[in-house]
């Protein structure tokens, strides 16, 4: 077994400064960025997914304001809602740091909505809610276009962030990171995300991780159920995996949402998902969180290792998923892109959620399989992994695995 990779001591570092006016129904932003391009490039670009097709009908909005880099304001472009192009007029070299900042704005949903920007009463969720760079090392901008769907588009490199959240009297916070007086730092992270509500929490350890559930109070649920679940899914996938990569493991149960939302160390779960949801996002740890992927253009690589660990986290992989027959129009489509799932998506979770697990089924005892993805994470932590990653580990304990990777559609 590989020894786990480290995050890049060249990883982006992020200072946010983040400020929640419930009343106006905005959340006033500063940003500031270093960051180090692994290839030379002319430009800087930032994602702003509130504007995409699912938010935005939520009624979210980013707006940004001017942007400086390196000390000097610098024009923008606006190609299309979710992307925010910088041009440099100059080449940044390789290996040399730029430092960019702006404002931004979020405007918040008005009403309900099944959806990671979201706000019930006093209950508010955000994730990707600010600029964020899109920068997959070795490869560069990915500028994939935004799902209408529940998935996320988008990837970006782990990164540290400090960021100060500030909120109304009364409010209680739950984010991605450890959080001390209001500020929070979350280390070798690719985003994070914050929910706010009025929460009864429940906190244990898995171990070394401090696992905290707050549910909302709009919401009935008692997050002693969740946090039980919590502690059993993180030592189980702990021992499966490898170890959990942060101090702090966060949870979140708010109103309005079905199912659940991952980020690196804040989960967003709706009411009554002290289910297969809670072992399902807390796998996303692994994979997505820890090992990301670009989940445009990717999405199996999240969604199949992620099924694969619920799956095996309740002992129904046999029974659920190893011999499930997967639509006509799903079937050896599994490496398919977003844009392919995009006018799909009632397919969206035979095709890629439970034909990735049942591909990784496919290749021979569970156990061993588990082996094989605790090496794919040692190898590939806090990087972007591709599908040909994930086959080379495979490959570690099953020869012929490309093969079957490629029976599903998993390889090319
Ligand atoms: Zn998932």
């Amino acid at each position: 077994m590989p020894a786990r990779r480290q995050p890049d001591p060249e990883r982006p570092r992020y200072r946010l400064a983040v400020t929640v006016d419930l009343a106006r129904g905005v959340v006033d932003g500063q940003l500031a960025v270093r960051f180090v391009p692994d290839l030379p490039t002319d430009r800087l670009v930032f994602r702003l997914w509130p504007n995409g097709p699912r938010s935005a009908a939520g009624g979210s909005r980013l707006a940004t304001g001017r942007v400086t880099v390196d000390g000097v304001v610098q024009a923008s472009q606006r190609p299309n809602p979710t992307t925010l192009v910088v041009p440099l007029g100059r080449t940044q070299a390789a290996g040399s740091a730029v430092e960019a900042s702006m404002a931004w704005q979020l405007t918040l949903p008005s009403r309900p909505t099944n959806d990671r920007l979201a706000r019930t009463g006093d209950a508010v969720r955000m994730g990707s809610f600010f600029p964020i760079l899109p920068w997959e090392p070795g490869a560069g901008w990915r500028l994939e276009p935004p799902t209408s769907g529940f998935a996320e588009a988008s990837t970006a490199p782990a990164a540290d962030f400090v960021y100060s959240i500030s909120v109304p009297p009364g409010i209680d916070v739950l984010a991605s990171g450890v959080g001390q007086g209001g500020t929070w730092r979350a280390y070798g992270a690719r985003d994070i995300a914050i929910s706010l509500g009025h929460f009864r929490t429940a906190t244990a350890k898995a171990g070394p991780v401090r696992v905290v559930v707050g549910v909302d109070r709009q919401v009935g649920d008692d997050p002693q159920a969740y946090l039980a679940l919590a502690v059993r899914s993180i030592t189980d996938f702990a021992a499966r995996f490898g170890p959990y990569p942060w101090p702090q493991y966060t949870l979140s149960i708010t109103p309005g949402l079905r199912g659940g939302i991952e980020y690196p160390g804040h989960v967003m779960q709706g009411p009554s998902t002290a289910n297969r949801t809670t072992p399902h996002e807390i796998g996303h740890q692994w994979f997505y969180g820890m090992v990301g992927d670009d989940q445009g253009r990717d999405p199996w690589l999240d969604e199949g290792l992620a099924t694969w660990a619920e799956a095996r986290f309740l002992g129904n992989l046999q029974a659920s998923f190893a011999h499930r027959s997967i639509p006509v129009a799903a079937a050896g489509r599994l490496g398919r892109p977003m844009t392919f799932w995009e006018p799909r998506l009632g397919i969206y979770y035979a095709g890629v959620y439970a034909q990735g697990a049942k591909a990784l089924a496919a290749l021979g005892l569970a156990d061993e399989v588990d082996c094989a993805l605790r090496h794919y994470v040692a190898a590939n932590a806090f990087r972007i992994a591709r599908p040909s990653d994930l086959a080379a580990s495979l490959r570690v304990v099953f020869p012929g695995a490309d093969g079957t990777l490629r029976r599903f559609g998993g390889l090319p």
